[in-house]
Formats: structure tokens, C-alpha cells, sequence
């Protein structure tokens, strides 16, 4: 689709080019250099900004993408007649042929470099740059403003054998829960549910009993494990109240966030992301990853909230609005985002584990991070089909001028370099296409089957 506006926008600069140098030289009598230079100057304007809004959407700043523009311009322009030359002086073929043939390569370089260098930051303006650039560090928030109000709120924890911390942390969630119902934050309903994700040890049992000796809690039992995503959502979906908050089991993220969060929410924010502050307690691999996937993610055009993990507050309103959403390889940070609604953010520091040891050994890590990326972008996709296009069109140059020197000189040398080295160059090309849109593929083929993303076994 952008190839074509992208040829469009091609022939329209030349049609007007063309133009503005013959009204020049036959209405204004300009001589030939001063209406070319009209001619150019007036259709790379026209191109630049056709291309910057329409083509790629693009929403870099003008002047340096416009710099970008020419330099793009200027190696187009060089291959062209590079291109042209090269037939010309070897072929004898006629300047137009010669000339027809060069637009191949001045297409090909002028498309490629636009879409990766010149424009880069593309997309429907202003929806993905929303969270990375519009973080609204400081909500503006007035205590006295806001009339106070009870909300009810229920807390999700998922938990996968988490017997070492869940009595802990039912008596943190016993004392908060506690406070804010004397501070008359919250109704004396407010409840947690623990969504026991398949755990191979005592967790649901301890459930059960944390259930019956503690009114205020409840719990979930999914039939197997299904994976914290899985594991929160079954249990966002299910639980009632005005408001739910999750947070993960092991005590990792500030409890008396939700104090704050809770004002965000009656402040009128729908939705409130726990940030965490600093990432003191993370092993520095863990943190520099963690940094450099964010980043990337967001330059593939994601939403993401940066340094925001599951910690975090929807409004009913906000639930409702996440039923709809049916995919399968679930990422909900990913999603979140997409849902629309206002959003504050709360900054906490991220502590220790209380207990126990992480349940995202770097192999769920890596697979969940790869998941951030298929569910939402299909960059890569892209990557592969604009490099494939660059391999496919060097390789044809070769061909062609491997062919002339057979034919033309006396030069040519059977070479096994030039034989063997492009059947492996593309193959491995090739297998690497094929791999990413074998991901993609694999996708559609899980979203295809519908399949519930979790089955409830007992709600207690
Ligand atoms: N968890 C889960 N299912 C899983 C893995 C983890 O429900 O398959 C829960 C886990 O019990 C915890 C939360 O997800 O409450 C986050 O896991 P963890 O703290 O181990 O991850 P980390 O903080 O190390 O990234
Ligand atoms: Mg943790």
C-alpha cells in the first residue's frame, strides 16, 4: 500500500516538475539550468511533504527528516545514473532504455530509504507515541477537590506455588485492607482473590484455609497452569466490584500504592499503572534488559507503559472494556494501553521477594518478551519484506552484469565465489523470512482456534 503511494507521489512530482520547467522556459524564459532548478526544487518540496503526511504518516521533525529526504534523494539519484551510464557505455542501448532501466534502482533506494531512514517514526499520527512521550509524570490532583468516596475494590493476586509467602501476604493485604476501611476509602466488602494458577504444591490448600479463617478472602483455582497472563486475566474477568487492582503474590511491589491508587480512581482516572521507581533490587542483566526491551518495543511502534509491570488499578468500566479483547497469546501490558481510557501513574519501589524464587526463569522471560512483540507489531514483517526486496534487486544487478561481461568482454572468469556465495547468502536469507513468518503463522493459527484462554474449576 505504501509502495503505491509511494509511485504515486513519484509520477506526481515528475508530472509537476516537468511542468514548472517548461512554463518556466517557455512562459517566464528561464534559461534551461535556472527552470531545472525551479523544476527540481518545487517537485522535491512537493514529494517531501506528499510523502512525510500521506505515504508514511511520518512524525519526525520536518527538518531533519527533510535532510534525511535529500540525502536519500541524492544516492537515489547517484544509482541512477550510475545505472544509466553503465548501460549506456556497455550496451549501446538507446538513453531512453538506459534511462527506463535507472529508474529501477533510483525507485527501489529512494522507497527503501524513505520508509527506514527518512520517515522512521511512522504510524497513525499521535496514538503510539502516547505513552512514551505523554507520561503524565505529574497529574495535576487536588486532594480538596475531590469529594471523598467509597469505592469497592477487589485485589487479584496470581499465584503459582507461592506457599512460602501467600500467609504473609495475606496479612500485609489484612492491614491495608483494614486502614483504608477505617479511613472510609473503601467499603468493608473489599475483598482479595488469590487465582491459583495450577500450582504443584500446598498454595490451594493454603487457600482454602486462608478463605475460611479470613472473610475478606476468596479464591480461584484454574484447572492446570496456565501462566500469570492467563492466570490474571481469569481472574480480572471473573471477580466482581466497582474496582479491581492486581499485584503479584510475592510482595515485590509496594502495598500502599494502592492507597494512591485508589485516590487516582476517585480523582476520576480509569485506569492507574504502578511504576516501579527504581530497579535497585534487580541483578544489573536484569534491569539492562528489561531498559532495552522497552525501548524497542516502543520504537516498533508498542504502547507500553515504561518500568509498569502488572501492578495496577482498572475501573469496572475499564473490564468491561477488556472482555472484547478474545487473542490467545495474551499480553496485557500490551493491551492495556489499547483500551483508551485516562490513566494516572503511581511510582513505588520494587522490593526484594519476600519469599520463594521467581517463577520467570529467563526462558519464560524471553518467550513473553517475543510474545510483547508478535501480539502487537508486525515490524519485523515489514524489516523482512523491504530487505528481502534489497537482497532480490542486488542480486538481479549482479545477475545482469555477470551476463554482460559474458557477453561483451572476454573477461569472464568461471568464478565459484560468485556461484557459491549467493546460494548460500540467499538461502540463509531465506530461512530467516521464513522463520519470522512462520511466528506470525503460528499466531493466527492460535487466534484462529478460539480456544478458552482458561477454565474455572472453583470459585470459593
Ligand atoms: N505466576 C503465575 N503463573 C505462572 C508464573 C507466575 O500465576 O506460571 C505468578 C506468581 O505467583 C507471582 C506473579 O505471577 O505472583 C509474578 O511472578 P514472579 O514474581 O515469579 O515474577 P518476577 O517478579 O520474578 O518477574
Ligand atoms: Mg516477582
Amino acid at each position: 500500500m505504501i509502495l503505491i503511494r509511494y509511485l504515486i507521489v513519484g509520477v506526481a512530482n515528475t508530472l509537476v516538475g516537468l511542468g514548472t520547467i517548461y512554463f518556466a522556459m517557455y512562459f517566464l524564459h528561464f534559461n534551461v539550468v535556472q527552470s531545472n532548478a525551479l523544476g527540481y526544487s518545487i517537485g522535491i518540496l512537493l514529494s517531501f511533504s506528499l510523502n512525510k503526511t500521506w505515504t508514511f504518516s511520518s512524525r519526525d521533525h520536518i527538518t531533519s527528516s527533510f535532510i534525511r529526504y535529500l540525502l536519500v534523494l541524492g544516492i537515489a539519484y547517484t544509482a541512477n545514473l550510475a545505472t544509466v551510464l553503465f548501460i549506456c557505455s556497455h550496451f549501446y542501448f538507446s538513453p531512453y532504455i538506459a534511462q527506463a532501466i535507472g529508474i529501477i534502482p533510483y525507485t527501489a533506494i529512494g522507497f527503501l530509504g524513505s520508509r527506514y531512514f527518512a520517515f522512521r517514526t511512522q504510524g497513525q499520527s499521535g496514538t503510539s507515541d502516547a505513552v512514551e512521550n505523554k507520561l503524565p509524570n505529574k497529574v495535576v490532583f487536588d486532594k480538596k477537590s475531590v469529594t471523598p468516596r467509597i469505592v469497592d475494590v477487589s485485589i487479584v493476586v496470581p499465584c503459582y506455588n507461592e506457599e512460602a509467602v501467600l500467609a504473609e501476604t495475606t496479612s500485609r493485604l489484612a492491614d491495608l485492607l483494614q486502614q483504608l476501611i477505617i479511613e472510609r476509602s473503601i467499603t468493608p466488602s473489599s475483598r482479595v482473590y488469590y487465582v491459583d494458577d495450577g500450582s504443584s504444591d500446598k498454595t490451594w490448600e493454603l487457600i482454602e484455609y486462608l478463605a475460611e479463617t479470613h472473610e475478606f478472602v476468596h479464591g480461584i483455582q484454574l484447572s492446570r497452569n496456565r501462566g500469570h497472563q492467563n492466570a490474571l486475566l481469569a481472574g480480572l474477568l471473573s471477580v466482581e466490584g466497582e474496582v479491581i487492582i492486581s499485584v503479584d503474590a510475592d510482595l515485590q511491589d509496594d502495598l500502599s500504592a494502592i492507597k494512591k491508587m485508589i485516590e487516582y480512581y476517585i480523582a476520576g482516572y480509569d485506569i492507574v499503572y504502578g511504576v516501579r521507581d527504581a530497579r535497585k533490587t534487580d541483578t544489573f542483566f536484569k534491569s539492562f534488559t528489561a531498559k532495552a526491551y522497552y525501548r524497542l518495543l516502543s520504537m516498533m511502534g508498542v504502547e507500553i507503559i515504561y518500568n509498569h509491570a502488572d501492578y495496577r488499578l482498572m475501573s469496572r468500566q475499564t473490564i468491561e472494556a477488556l472482555k472484547e479483547f478474545s487473542e490467545v497469546n495474551l499480553f496485557l501490558r500490551g493491551i492495556i494501553p489499547q483500551l483508551g481510557f485516562s490513566y494516572a501513574i503511581v511510582y513505588y519501589d520494587r522490593a526484594e521477594r519476600y519469599a520463594g524464587e521467581s517463577k520467570y526463569p529467563l526462558k519464560k522471560m524471553l518467550s513473553f518478551a517475543w510474545q510483547g512483540i508478535t501480539s502487537f507489531s508486525s515490524m519485523p514483517l515489514h524489516f523482512i519484506t523491504g530487505l528481502g526486496l534489497l537482497v532480490s534487486l542486488i542480486s538481479f544487478l549482479i545477475t545482469a552484469w555477470a551476463v554482460a561481461i559474458r557477453l561483451f568482454t572476454q573477461d569472464a572468469i568461471p568464478g565459484w565465489a560468485s556461484t557459491v556465495l549467493p546460494i548460500y547468502f540467499l538461502g540463509g536469507i531465506q530461512l530467516l523470512c521464513l522463520g519470522v513468518i512462520g511466528e506470525y503463522l503460528a499466531k493466527i493459527y492460535s487466534e484462529t482456534k478460539r480456544r478458552p484462554r482458561y477454565s474455572i474449576k472453583k470459585i470459593i
